[in-house]
Parts: C-alpha cells; structure tokens; sequence
C-alpha cells in the first residue's frame, strides 16, 4: 500500500464530517489487484447479504447458489473440514495468531459469536471466529499467482 506502483492511492472528494480533509481511497494496481495489497482476511462474505441480494432480484445470487463456486475457488490448506474444499485456486489458511483460543474466548463473553467450529468461512459472520489468510506457506497468495503463475489446477476450477 501507498507505493504508486502497486497501489491507485485515489483521493477521496473533500469530507465535510472530518473537517473537509480529503481521505486515500486504496485499490490494488497490476497483477492481482487488490489481492496483491490487500489484508489477506479469507472470508466468504454473510449468507444474509447474498439472500438479500437475491431477494431483491438478482436471481443465482442466493448463499445457497454462491456457496458451490466458493467451494470451487478454494484450497484450504489445513485439516480439512467441513464446508470446504481443496481443489481451487483461492489457498487460504488459519492465520498465526498469538494465542487464538484466549481471544475467541474473551469474545465469547462479550456477546453474540458463531459457533466455534471454526470452518473455513462461517455463513453468519457475526460474532468471534478464526480467522483465514490468502496464503500459502506464510507469503500473500493473490489472485495472480492463484490463476496466472500457479500452473495447471488440480480442481474443476
Ligand atoms: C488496502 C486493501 C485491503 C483489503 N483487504 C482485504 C482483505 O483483507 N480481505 C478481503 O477479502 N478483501 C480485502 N480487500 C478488498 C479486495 O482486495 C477487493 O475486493 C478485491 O481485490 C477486488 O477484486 P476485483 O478483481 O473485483 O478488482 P481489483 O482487485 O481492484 O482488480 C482490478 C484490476 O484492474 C486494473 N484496472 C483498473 N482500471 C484499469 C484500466 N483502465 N485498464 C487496465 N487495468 C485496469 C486495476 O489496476 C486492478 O489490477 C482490500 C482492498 C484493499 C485496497
């Protein structure tokens, strides 16, 4: 981020609720795009928005009919579980975190969380979960070296 040759660095119009200070709107520039700048956070996104969407008329966009190519996407590497798959381009893991369990416990207390099941991407995304990183051996796994660098895919993706 904030290097030129990686990142758009757009500003933003003048914000009249910060005083008419103009903000950096980032967006991945190149290869990958935002994959090869981005926070690396896994996720699929909440079952509620897509059933939202599709309610609203865009048909095929349902969690249950987004769920497949999710699924399709994805090489998580880890044990696997359910709800996952590991034929796609997507590698995702657990992230390294410094004692995960001491801080999904200390969210648990404080209010609604999903199940600690922990797979890959809950549908429900409120709450505390582990999360998962675009990465493969600790390194940022973008999109381009998930599509274009990777070679042949093992999967149907
Ligand atoms: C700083 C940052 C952190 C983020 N963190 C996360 C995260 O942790 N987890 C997560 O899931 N998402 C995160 N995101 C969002 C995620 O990276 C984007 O949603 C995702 O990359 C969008 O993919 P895309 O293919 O739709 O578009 P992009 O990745 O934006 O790809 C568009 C590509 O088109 C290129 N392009 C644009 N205009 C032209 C043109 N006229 N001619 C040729 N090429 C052009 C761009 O340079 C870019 O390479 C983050 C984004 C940013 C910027």
């Amino acid at each position: 981020m904030h290097n030129p040759a990686t990142d758009w660095m757009f500003a933003t119009e003048p914000d009249p609720s910060i005083n008419g200070r103009v903000g950096m709107w980032n967006a991945g520039r190149g290869l990958g795009g935002g994959s090869a700048i981005n926070g690396m956070v896994y996720i699929r996104g909440d079952r509620h928005d897509y059933d939202d969407w599709a309610a609203a008329g865009c048909t095929g966009w349902s969690w249950d009919e987004v769920l497949p190519y999710f699924k399709r996407s994805e090489d998580w590497q880890g044990r696997r579980r359910r709800r996952t798959a590991r034929a796609g381009r997507c590698r995702s893991r657990r992230c390294h975190q410094a004692r995960p369990d001491r801080r999904l416990r200390a969210g648990l207390r404080r209010g609604p969380a999903c199940a600690r099941s922990t797979t890959i991407a809950p549908a429900d995304v409120d709450g505390v979960f582990v999360n998962y990183a675009t990465q493969r051996n600790g390194e940022r796994w973008s999109a381009a070296r998930g599509y274009l660098e990777a070679g042949p895919c093992r999967g149907r993706t």
